[in-house]
């Protein structure tokens, strides 16, 4: 007997906006749940544990990012964030907070189900696709000057003090430590955090390698750590 459909979340405040988007997906032979606000958007997800999420980013109770921040504590299926603010900013933060794909409003039918389809089978969690990292069985401490990662229990330090990092941040320290000494491509370094079709996320990698380093350098304009080669590759340095 074939499986249920994947079971879809929409949330968007506007209602016309939001039938005519469940309308797509169902006519993508896609189950489809509704929410117009972003306290209904984690009572449904609470309840129903949809496979993905489609969430507006301007909602009337909270912003689409607090859904998102909220959605992290459960176990978090993957979110396409649809938005009609189009700003660059938006889409990283967007990024930051969990997303795996961005859709500009307005958009067409074929668009969305084909971002969908990308979006589940890209299922999100914090460790990066492996087969792109030659040195896979490396997973010991990593300790360097002030900085200590433990990449088995995903525990990072700076000066002794926690640090913090959102997933796509864990992505990227992932692969820099499974190639410790060695250059990481740009087009490595997308391909591992975001998937085959993602070579072209070269850009994203730059802000998010900035971000990395305003975390875990002292002075990210001289990095220690996560350094910088032939001006657009990376190295993590070893010990
Ligand atoms: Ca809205």
């Amino acid at each position: 007997m074939p499986s249920d459909p994947p079971l879809i979340l929409v949330v968007e405040d506007d209602a016309a906006l939001r039938r005519v988007t469940c309308a797509m997906l169902g006519a993508g032979h896609y189950r489809v749940i509704e929410a117009s606000s972003g306290q209904q958007a984690l009572a449904e997800v609470a309840a129903h544990h949809p496979d993905a999420i489609l969430l507006d980013l301007g909602l009337p109770d909270m912003d689409g990012l607090e859904v998102m921040r909220q959605i992290s504590d459960l176990p978090m299926p993957p979110i396409v964030v649809f938005s009609a603010r189009g700003i660059e900013e938006d889409k990283v933060a967007a990024f930051d907070a969990g997303a795996i794909d961005y859709l500009a409003k307005p958009f067409v039918a074929s668009e969305l189900l084909t971002r969908m389809h990308s979006a589940l089978s890209r299922p999100i969690s914090p460790t990066p696709d492996k087969s792109a990292a030659p040195n896979t069985s490396d997973t010991s401490i990593y300790q360097v000057g002030e900085l200590t990662v433990d990449p088995d229990r995903l525990e990072v330090s700076l000066h002794g003090k926690p640090v913090s990092l959102t997933q796509i941040e864990w992505r990227l320290l992932l692969v820099m430590i499974w190639n410790r000494g060695k250059v990481v491509t740009n087009r490595q370094f997308a391909k591992a955090v975001w998937g085959p079709d993602s070579e072209s996320e070269c850009l994203r990698l730059r802000i998010y390698i900035g971000q990395l380093r305003r975390k875990l350098e002292s002075d990210p304009t001289r990095p220690r750590y996560l350094k910088t080669e032939s001006g657009i590759d990376y190295r993590l340095a070893d010990v």
